[in-house]
C-alpha cells in the first residue's frame, strides 16, 4: 500500500518505546519500519515515551532509546527532547490528559470503577485456577448501584478504572497486513485503564495518545496484536475514528520462539559496542520483515525507503542470525574508504573510552580483579580491555583446540550457552562448580573448558580469573559473548 497524496490524510507514525531497560533491537526494527514508511510518504516519525509504569520505567533508559536511535540513524520529527505540536511526549506529563479522558468513558459508561480488593481478587484467581474456568476479571463491579459507588467514594476506598466490555460474541478488526482479524470475546475481559495510583495503563493511554497526536498508522510488533480489540472498544467509546494497523512480525531465535536475550544478543548497546555498523545492522534489520523488489540483499536505507511498500512486508516469522548479522557487517566495512573507516574507528574509541572512565563505579569493581598485577598505569588499559569491550580479537582457529574439533566445538559451546543461561545465582563459586559438572557431562577436561571459555569470555588465554571476571562482567554480557563465538564457529 502507498498511500498517494491528496488521497489519505497525512502519514503520522510513531515508536512508543517503554523505558524499562536497555534499548532492545525490536525497538530498531519497528523504528525502521515507522520511520521508512513515514519518508516514503512525506510523513511525520512521532517518538513517544511510554512511561506510565512508574516502578519500571527508567529515565537512564529513555536516553539510551534516544541515543541508539541516533546511533542508527533514526531520526524523529516529533517526540520528547524536540518537542513538537502534539505533546508532551512522556506519557508521565500527560496525567491530566488521561484521567480526563478516563472521565469521559466513566460518563458514557464505556468505563466503571472497580473497588476489589487485592484479596478478593487473589480469592477469586485461585477459584478460578481450581475450577479450570475463563480467567481474568469477573465483572464484580460492573454494575454496582450509584449509591453504594457514592458511599464507596466518600469513604475514599481506592479503586481502578475498568473498560465495560461489550455483550457481544467477537470482536474484529483490519490489519493491513492479514486482512480481517477476528477476536472472541470471551478471551478478553474488563481490563484496567487507569490504576488506583491515577496512571493510565498501556491500553488507555496508548489510545488517547495515538488519537491525540493524530497517528494514521500503528505499525508496531505482532505481541500487541491481542491487545488491539480492546484498542478498536476504546476508539468506538470515544467515538473516533482507528488508525490503521499494522502488526510486524516478530524477530525469532533460530527455534521460531520470540527473540530473547537467551539465544541472541538483543540490546542495541551491544551492537554498538561490539562494533557493527548501523547501516549493516539497517540493512539486517530492514531484510528480517521486508525485501527488494530484486531480491538484492544489500541495501541502503534510501533504497528501503525509496522502494518500500506495506506489501513487501513478509509475515513469514524471520529468523534473527547473529552469523548473517557478521558476514553483512563485513561487507559494509570492506566496502568503507580508508578515510572513512578512520573517522568511524576514532569515533568509537573515543566515545568507549569517555563511556568507561564517566562508569567510575564498574572501575572500582573491576579493580580488585587486577590491581595486583598493575605496575604502570598505562598497563590498565590493556589488562582491563575485555571488561569493557564486548569485541575481542580472537578467531575461530583460536577457539578450536588440539584434538577437537569444530563440530564437537560448536556442540560443547551450545550447551555450554544452555548451562549458564540456567545459572541465577551469578556467582563466582557457583560459576565455578557448575562449569566443573559440566566438564564431566560434556566429557572436556577442565584444562581444554576453562581455556576456550577464557578466549570467549576475555579474548585472550591469559587473563585475571575467569569466574570472577565472568561475575563482573555479568550474565548477559557473558551469554552474549558465547553466543559470539558460536556465531563466529558458524562462520568457520
Ligand atoms: N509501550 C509499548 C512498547 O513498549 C508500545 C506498543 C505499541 O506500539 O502500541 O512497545
Amino acid at each position: 500500500m502507498e498511500i498517494k497524496s491528496g488521497e489519505e490524510s497525512v502519514v503520522r507514525v510513531r515508536i512508543a518505546p517503554s523505558p524499562t531497560g536497555d534499548p532492545h533491537v525490536g525497538t530498531a526494527y519497528i523504528a525502521l519500519f515507522n520511520y521508512a514508511f513515514a519518508k516514503k510518504n512525506n510523513g511525520k516519525f512521532v517518538l513517544r515515551i511510554e512511561d506510565t509504569d512508574q516502578a519500571r520505567s527508567r529515565k537512564e533508559s529513555e536516553t539510551m532509546i534516544m541515543e541508539s536511535l541516533k546511533w542508527l540513524n533514526i531520526q524523529w520529527d516529533e517526540g520528547p527532547d524536540i518537542g513538537g505540536s502534539h505533546g508532551p511526549y512522556r506519557q508521565s506529563e500527560r496525567s491530566e490528559i488521561y484521567r480526563e479522558h478516563a472521565r469521559i468513558l466513566l460518563e458514557n459508561g464505556s468505563a466503571y470503577r472497580c473497588f476489589c480488593t487485592k484479596e478478593r481478587l487473589e480469592k477469586m484467581r485461585e477459584e478460578q485456577k481450581k475450577s479450570k474456568q475463563f480467567s481474568g476479571y469477573d465483572g464484580f463491579c460492573r454494575n454496582l448501584p450509584k449509591e453504594t459507588i457514592d458511599q464507596y467514594l466518600s469513604e475514599n476506598r481506592p479503586y481502578v478504572i475498568r473498560i465495560k466490555l461489550p455483550q457481544q460474541d467477537t470482536i474484529s478488526f483490519r490489519d493491513e497486513l492479514r486482512g480481517q482479524v477476528e477476536f472472541d470475546c470471551s478471551t478478553l475481559n474488563d481490563q484496567i485503564l487507569m490504576k488506583a495510583d491515577g496512571y493510565p495503563t498501556y491500553h488507555l493511554a496508548n489510545v488517547v495518545d495515538d488519537h491525540l497526536m493524530k497517528i494514521s498508522h500503528v505499525i508496531r510488533a505482532e505481541e500487541w496484536i491481542s491487545s488491539t480489540p480492546i484498542h478498536i472498544l476504546l476508539y468506538k467509546a470515544y467515538g473516533w475514528q482507528p488508525a490503521k494497523f499494522i502488526h510486524m512480525p516478530l524477530l525469532r531465535n533460530a527455534d521460531k520462539s520470540k527473540i530473547s536475550k537467551r539465544k541472541n544478543p538483543v540490546s542495541l548497546r551491544y551492537y554498538e559496542r561490539q562494533g557493527f555498523l548501523p547501516e549493516a545492522l539497517i540493512n539486517f534489520l530492514a531484510l528480517q520483515g521486508w525485501s527488494l523488489p530484486t531480491g538484492e540483499e544489500i541495501f541502503s536505507i534510501d533504497e528501503m525507503i525509496k522502494h518500500f511498500t506495506l506489501d513487501r512486508i513478509s509475515l513469514g516469522g524471520p529468523v534473527f542470525d547473529l552469523t548473517k548479522l557478521i558476514r553483512f557487517n563485513g561487507i559494509y566495512m570492506r566496502n568503507l574508504s580508508a578515510d572513512d573507516l578512520a573517522k568511524r574507528i576514532t569515533e568509537a574509541v573515543i566515545k568507549q573510552k569517555l563511556a568507561q572512565l564517566q562508569d567510575q563505579g564498574y572501575l572500582m569493581t573491576i579493580l580488585p580483579l587486577i590491581k595486583d598485577r598493575l605496575r604502570l598505569l598505562s598497563e590498565f588499559d590493556a589488562r582491563t580491555h575485555f571488561l569493557y569491550s564486548g569485541a575481542l580479537t580472537y578467531s575461530a582457529r583460536d577457539l578450536i583446540l588440539k584434538g577437537k574439533n569444530l563440530n564437537q566445538t560448536k556442540n560443547m559451546l551450545n550447551k555450554a550457552l544452555e548451562m549458564y543461561d540456567a545459572i541465577a545465582d551469578w556467582k563466582p563459586g557457583n560459576l565455578d562448580s557448575e562449569t566443573r559438572q559440566f566438564s564431566e557431562i560434556v566429557k572436556w577436561a577442565t584444562k581444554d573448558l576453562f581455556m576456550v571459555l577464557r578466549i570467549i569470555v576475555t579474548g585472550s588465554t591469559e587473563s585475571p580469573p575467569l569466574f570472577e571476571s565472568m561475575t563482573v562482567l555479568g550474565k548477559t554480557e557473558c551469554l552474549n559473548r558465547l553466543q559470539d563465538a558460536i556465531a563466529t564457529l558458524q562462520l568457520e
